[in-house]
């Protein structure tokens, strides 16, 4: 999707960053597109030093392709005059437009749904999920109590907590652990976000969500149950194999957990498995405990009953989407807007299609289908970053000549951080045993070391921003938003 990056400026420090703008979000591609609009949270810049943040409250236009409705957000202040935030509309649609194979241009696309405030798009976007009016209001009252615990000093939380009893699920529990993300709380999240350049302290703002994560985690019900059950899973999970699947279904305690389990350890639950299951129950210690493993086992088959049938499902929307692809007239566009159905699935259903065809000796087919296989390797290059990208091609050069060749090409590449890069890259495949083409990644190095000759320790980075555009459509100069961010035209 196109991303823009925009330059903030934090009226609290000053500081000065540059954060990801999203102007087309589509669920398809980015299943965590859908979350980000549905909690309010597109757009949004923390201050890595600081931690103060919010939103930058720009225009995006957001794509659900499953329900077939675009919804535009264009808040006043993305224009000065109606004409302009119109120009600004028509560009978006464009944008969303054009991301899609021909084929998939809709009419409904040209008349977006247009929302002037985040907050009724997001009340939208909830409806069209099948979000009841009383799941929205449980929702809002749920973020208004974290709101007022963490006004409250620590020792009135369990008096407020117990008050709102009612609220405390575990669905107010992953609100509390998306605050934790957003602020920036929890380290992988950060990274994530794409702020890489500098690690995120535990700011200012997000260290009460954690203490009131912690605090609840260690007294209420709910809390206690998540952390059960997370020790539950990891039975399973740091060392997966039948005894250890069945020891965890045994200690599981709720239903939830054992779904989570079932799905988890499809693999694990081969014939031995259902043996060890049986054997488990025949010889159960008393009734009671025989009753309860007869229960489990039930519901362990009914489960993976429910799984199978939902990956029968998906094998025959893999094969839909297959077809489409063979048959576009834009099969990469169509790849990369159905992004986020090119999958394991997919992969497997891909791989089977080609040993078929090979096997039947279907020219045609295997024509066909090798033509999304190139698809599928352009799509997933402009995914990698310029220096894999580099040495994914130097590694397909057939010879020494054509490998000078490609080098002499990419002289301005030619870097002590590239060499670098070669050469950790060339250790772990070397750990790795694959010796064949760590030596090629040696000379493809010592090649590249000749032709750049001596030189000085350069500052230049190869990271060329290449996924990203300025943000050409902003307003001019620098506009304050009513999170307080400053936003500036690069
Ligand atoms: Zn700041």
């Amino acid at each position: 999707m196109p991303t823009a990056i925009a330059r903030v400026s934090c009226p609290v420090c000053h500081t000065e960053f540059q954060t990801y703008i999203e102007q087309v979000l589509d669920a398809r591609v980015d299943p965590g597109a859908k979350n980000r609009v549905l909690s309010g949270a597109v757009n949004v810049a923390v201050c890595p030093r600081c931690g103060n943040g919010g939103s930058l409250n720009l225009p995006f236009i957001y794509h659900d392709p499953d329900h077939e409705v675009a919804l535009l957000y264009l808040p006043m202040e993305s224009g000065r005059s109606e004409i302009e935030r119109q120009r600004f509309a028509g560009v978006l649609t464009q944008q969303l437009m054009n991301s899609l194979a021909p084929e998939e241009r809709r009419g409904y696309l040209l008349q977006p749904e247009t929302f002037v405030t985040m907050e009724s798009l997001v009340r939208r976007a909830l409806e069209i999920e099948g979000v009841t009016e009383e799941e929205m209001q449980r929702s809002q009252d749920q973020r208004e109590l974290v709101s007022r615990l963490l006004e409250a000093e620590p020792d009135a939380w369990d008096a407020l907590i117990a008050e709102n009893e009612s609220l405390i699920d575990e669905g107010f529990f992953g609100l509390i652990q998306y605050l934790l993300q957003v602020t920036g709380a929890e380290p992988e999240a950060a990274s994530e976000a794409g702020a890489e350049d500098e690690e995120a302290p535990v700011s200012a703002e997000a260290e009460p969500f954690r203490r009131l994560y912690l605090h609840l985690i260690e007294k209420h019900p709910v809390g206690q149950r998540l952390v059960a059950r997370t020790a539950v899973v990891r039975i399973f999970a740091d060392n997966p194999s039948a005894e250890t699947l069945l020891q965890a279904l045994v200690e599981a305690t709720d239903t939830e957990t054992v779904n989570m389990l079932v799905q988890m350890g499809a693999k694990a639950m081969d014939y031995r498995f259902f043996q060890l299951l049986l054997q488990r129950v025949e010889t159960a210690e008393t009734p009671e405990e025989q009753t309860r493993l007869k229960a489990l086992r039930r519901q362990v088959l009914d489960r993976r009953e429910v799984l199978n049938k939902a990956g029968q499902d998906l094998a025959e929307e893999r094969l839909d989407l297959l077809d489409k692809l063979m048959s576009s007239e834009d099969p990469l566009k169509m790849a990369r807007s159905h992004l986020s159905e090119i999958d394991e699935a997919f992969m497997y259903l891909l791989q089977t299609q080609l040993q078929e065809a090979q096997k039947l000796d279907d020219k045609p087919l295997l024509e066909a289908l090798n033509r999304v296989v190139a698809v599928l390797n352009r799509l997933s290059e402009e995914a990698m970053p310029p220096e894999m990208l580099f040495v994914r091609r130097l590694l397909a050069a057939p010879d020494e000549e054509q490998l000078v060749e490609f080098l002499r090409e990419n002289q301005p590449l030619l870097q002590p951080q590239l060499f670098e890069f070669l050469e950790a890259l060339e250790q772990e495949t070397r750990e790795r045993g694959d010796t064949g083409v760590a030596d090629r990644l040696a000379l493809a190095r010592q090649k590249a070391q000749e032709l750049a000759g001596p030189m000085e320790p350069a500052a230049s980075s190869l990271k060329a921003p290449t996924a990203s555009r300025p943000a050409a459509d902003l307003d001019e100069g620098q506009r304050q938003t009513p999170s307080g961010l400053i936003i500036s035209r690069r």
